[in-house]
């Protein structure tokens, strides 16, 4: 069993995003705190017939979790603990922003059972990050590595967007090769998206900004494969790259389709063919937990259809790739023949980068 918990605090909104947020100066640990192993209680009923009841991995993300109190992140595994054992050796990943690292944090969440952090570098071009209206400084990464690997906790993942609007000028492969330097165990690499109702968005209606152009937006993705395959690192998923043995759990859990959980604000879950969703905004989660009334705000049971596409696009999307049966002959053939996938002769059929970069496309028409 896998279990994602939505922490939706944040010091300020970034310029491109579009998450369920709620931006405090002042976060509400203790709430949230009671808010989220209520509705944990809540879910033990309808947990009874997930086979292994274990838990395999739990994500802290966001929003920000590394702004809840550190002791908080601490109650929360106590609380996930009361209900069910951890598996020996489980992952547990806390989502940091770099300026929340400091060592003393980093003692806390370590000693809290968190194993794995992902931090949110995104670049380490200081008017980058100034144009994403990120809240931490080029200069704050490294020490945050540091204090993270100091206290104990040895597997780390970088973030970092690609595909930003020509005019910043950005040296994709400067941040590279920055993030290559701090040798993080995992890599994930965004594609930028502009999205309605977020000042990007806002910039790029009002023409302020151009959105990044197809080309370059493709030239940046290549280079970061080849980067990661020369720097050691296995390309395993259309947005992930890790060293050997360092892939997430977590996120394969997802594309595997093994149950999840998702708690906490707007957090989606997963049983079986049984998908429901949170109310997304902290105000409404945090009124309906104090009323006592649903937390869901919808739910749904997909179709044959629905999950065989589901399984096409989550293996296309990995290293994995599909049994080749799955599609027709002629499909494999014609994407084979345009160098947008391959085989390793073990009858799967595997995406290649340009394949991922039409990975939406090659889908669509595979299920036509
Ligand atoms: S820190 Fe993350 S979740 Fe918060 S506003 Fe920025 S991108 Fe969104």
């Amino acid at each position: 069993m896998h279990v994602y918990i939505h922490v939706p605090f944040c010091a300020r909104r970034c310029s491109y995003c579009d998450f369920a947020i709620a931006v405090r100066r002042e976060v509400p640990s203790r709430r949230f705190v009671e808010a989220v192993l209520q509705e944990w209680e809540h879910w033990q009923g309808h947990l009874a017939w997930v086979e292994s009841p274990a838990i395999d991995t739990v994500y802290f993300g966001g929003g920000t979790p590394s702004r809840l109190q550190p002791g908080a992140i601490a109650d929360l595994m106590a609380g996930l603990l009361r209900r069910r054992q951890m598996t020996v050796g489980a992952e547990v990943t806390l989502e940091a922003n770099p300026d929340d690292v400091t060592p003393a944090a980093a003692a806390a969440w370590s000693a809290a059972g968190i194993n794995r952090i992902s931090l949110g570098v995104q670049s380490f071009d200081p008017s980058v990050l100034t144009w994403m209206h990120r809240t931490h400084t080029a200069e704050q990464v490294a020490p945050a590595v540091e204090a993270v690997r100091s206290a104990g906790i040895s597997d780390v993942s970088l973030d970092l967007i690609f595909g930003l609007p020509a005019a910043l000028e950005r040296d994709w492969a400067r941040d590279l090769a920055s993030a290559f330097a701090l040798a993080p165990d995992h890599l994930s690499l965004y594609g930028l998206t502009v999205e309605d109702h977020t000042p990007l968005g806002r910039w790029t209606e009002r023409g302020e900004v151009a959105p990044v152009d197809e080309e370059r937006y493709a030239a940046e993705f290549l280079v970061a494969h080849g980067e990661l395959e020369g720097h050691g690192y296995e390309h395993y998923e259309v947005s992930n790259a890790a060293r050997p043995g360092r892939r997430a759990r977590h996120n394969s859990a997802y594309w595997r389709r093994a149950p999840f959980i998702g708690i906490g604000p707007s957090a989606h879950s997963g049983l079986g063919r049984e998908r429901r969703w949170n109310v997304r905004d902290w105000a409404a989660y945090d009124r309906a937990s104090a009323e006592g009334t649903s937390l869901v705000a919808g739910a749904e049971e997909l179709t044959d259809e629905a999950v065989a596409l589901e399984e096409v696009y989550l293996a296309l999307r990995t290293s994995e790739g599909l049994p080749a049966g799955r599609l027709p002959p002629e499909t494999v053939a014609a994407w084979q023949e345009a160098g947008w996938s391959g085989s390793d002769g073990d009858g799967r059929v595997r995406l290649t980068p340009e394949g991922w970069l039409r990975l939406d496309a090659l889908v669509a028409a595979a299920a036509a």
